[in-house]
């Protein structure tokens, strides 16, 4: 057999069993030969070595018992396929000890096949423990074969301890049988250790007893037991194999889709920021993605309210849309700069999901997120003034147009302040360009702190800065321009003392045709303020 790939002998004259397994199994390292004769087969299990066999029992002239007589001699665990499942073909059919039977006629028995390769596959030396009292009873052995016809490594013990000796060394075991009664006690008691003894780990414990029909309600009792005790299953002995193999074929398929969900979860929750909240925004989920980005553990996460993350530069508004569309059982997508545990800032772009139970009812909220403060960080710079941190001429142009917008469509008035520092040259000529700097620092961080939230404030170019102050008329204008220039006149600066500006203003009207139009006014205004003498606020 070539490295990872399993050869599976099908001997028949069926060609297209052929092509529907190579379809069906296409994802698999499977690779089949076909023997369309006894003495292909035999030619062919000489030279290669195969990890299971499919032989069609109906094949001409008896050949398909000799196929199944000489694939079981050679120790190939077989599979048989029926074209049709007469009462006698299934009385003859049983007595093989091959793993099991396919109907090859329609398309769910050979579906069943394609799932039996796929579960020898998976089963293939995963080790079973199997726990009961006494090996050597026809019963049990019967179990170990089934579950070795499978392709399963049984290991037999016959008492709980036994069984807890090797579950506590070997993590590798992950399916157990146990009998009801066992050499120091009940396979019950054995379920209920196991479990309380590892409560995380993946186990599929089968619990199993003899089906009396002289003591059905005792048998009921036991199964029941089990089954509220820990075990995924019950068996009843004596084991029909068929029943058997279907079993195991369902569990097969419920842990491999358990292991796929819990494969994709574990990766959801690595590395995708998401949380959920109830109604109230008290988080009840965080993942650990999350939980990494904000520096919070997911104990503090988890019934701290959401605004936990929220950071004071978002607008309140921003948060009263968000929930209003959320209540109303949409979704809201948006981007938004929260908080970390230390302090610092991250951007995400969110979409929040009202999620229901199944009346419809709204149970909470799930929101996935995307780091994009990188992208954040490019955009800031790009609007930001380095020195001061205010924003530029760039960023100012463009709410400069939309306040004007907003003027045209819904009249809503603004107004703007344009400022510049009296004869900064003397400062950068007397005392160096550093301590200039310093003043341009300081004089954004007087202006900061003296507009409003609403008011947007920026670098201009050299020692000049200009404010947008929506909903101001004149007279408001006034008073903040003339607030300014006192208030900068008191400031003392390190080395070089006092200084003054000048101011312009202006406030939108009808007739400005553009923004160029506004800019040119308020422009026009300082200038007049330059050539009044300096220190003073005119209106343009
Ligand atoms: P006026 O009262 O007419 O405004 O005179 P002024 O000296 O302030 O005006 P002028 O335009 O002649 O000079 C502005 C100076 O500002 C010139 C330039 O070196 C300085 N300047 C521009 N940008 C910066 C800067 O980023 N840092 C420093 N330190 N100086 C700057
Ligand atoms: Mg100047
Ligand atoms: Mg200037």
């Amino acid at each position: 057999m070539k490295k990872n790939i399993k050869n599976i002998l099908v001997a028949s004259n069926d060609l297209s069993l052929v092509t529907f397994l190579q379809e069906k199994l296409d994802d698999r390292k499977f690779y089949f030969i076909l023997a369309t004769s006894y003495e292909k087969m035999i030619d062919l299990i000489k030279n290669e070595n195969f990890f299971a066999a499919v032989v069609d029992f109906n094949a001409k002239n008896k050949s398909g018992e000799r196929y199944i007589d000489f694939s079981i001699t050679k120790k190939i665990p077989t599979i048989a396929t029926i074209d049709e499942l007469t009462i006698d073909a299934h009385s003859e059919i049983i007595n093989y000890p091959i793993i099991d039977y396919a109907i090859n006629n329609h398309l769910s028995g050979k579906g069943y096949l394609s799932d039996l390769l796929k579960g020898l596959e998976y089963f293939y030396n995963q080790k079973v423990l199997i726990c009961q009292r006494d090996s050597s009873n026809d019963i049990p052995c019967t179990l170990s074969i089934a579950f070795g016809s499978l392709l399963f490594q049984p290991i037999l013990v016959s008492s709980k301890l036994e069984a807890l000796d090797i579950l506590k060394y070997d993590s590798s075991i992950k399916i157990i049988y146990t009998d009801d009664i066992l050499d120091d006690g009940s396979g019950i008691d054995l379920c209920k250790k196991i479990k309380a003894l590892y409560p995380n780990r993946e186990l599929l414990i089968f619990g199993g007893s003899k089906d009396e029909e002289e003591n059905y309600l005792s048998y009921e009792k036991i199964k029941g037991e089990f089954l509220k005790s820990g075990a995924t299953k019950f068996l009843t002995k004596p084991l029909d194999k068929e029943r058997f193999n279907t079993h195991i074929l369902s569990m097969m398929n419920f842990l491999k889709q358990k292991q796929r969900l819990d494969t994709y979860v574990g990766v959801v929750d690595k590395y995708v920021l998401s949380s959920i909240t109830d109604l109230a925004g008290t988080i009840v989920y965080a993942s650990e993605a999350f939980c990494d980005i904000s520096g919070y553990s997911k104990e503090e996460l988890i019934g701290s309210p959401h605004k936990i993350v929220r950071h004071q530069d978002m607008p309140s508004s921003i948060y009263q849309e968000l929930w209003e569309t959320i209540k109303s059982g949409h979704s809201w997508k948006g981007e938004i700069k929260n908080k970390k545990k230390n302090g610092e800032h991250y951007w995400v772009i969110i979409t929040i999901e009202p999620i229901f139970d199944h009346f419809g009812n709204q149970m909470g909220y799930q929101s996935i997120r995307f780091d994009i403060t990188d992208r954040k960080r490019v955009e800031e710079l790009s609007i930001t003034d380095q020195l001061t941190g205010l924003y530029n001429r760039r960023k100012f142009d463009e709410i400069l147009e939309y306040e004007f917008n907003q003027w045209r469509r819904h009249n809503k008035t603004f107004s703007i302040i344009m400022l510049d520092i009296d004869d900064f040259k003397h400062v950068n000529d007397l005392y160096g360009h550093p301590i200039g700097d310093k003043v341009l620092v300081q004089t954004a961080n007087l202006l900061k702190s003296m507009i409003r939230k609403s008011d947007t404030l920026c670098r201009w170019g050299g020692e000049e800065f200009i404010i947008i102050c929506p909903f101001s008329d004149i007279k408001k204008t006034m008073n903040l321009a003339e607030k300014i220039r006192e208030s900068f006149k008191e400031i003392d600066f390190e080395l070089v003392g006092n200084k003054t500006i000048s101011l312009g203003i202006t406030v939108v009207n009808d007739t400005d045709e553009n923004v160029q139009e506004i800019i040119s006014k308020v422009d026009k205004a300082l200038y007049i303020a330059k050539n009044s003498g300096k220190d003073c606020v005119k209106v343009g």
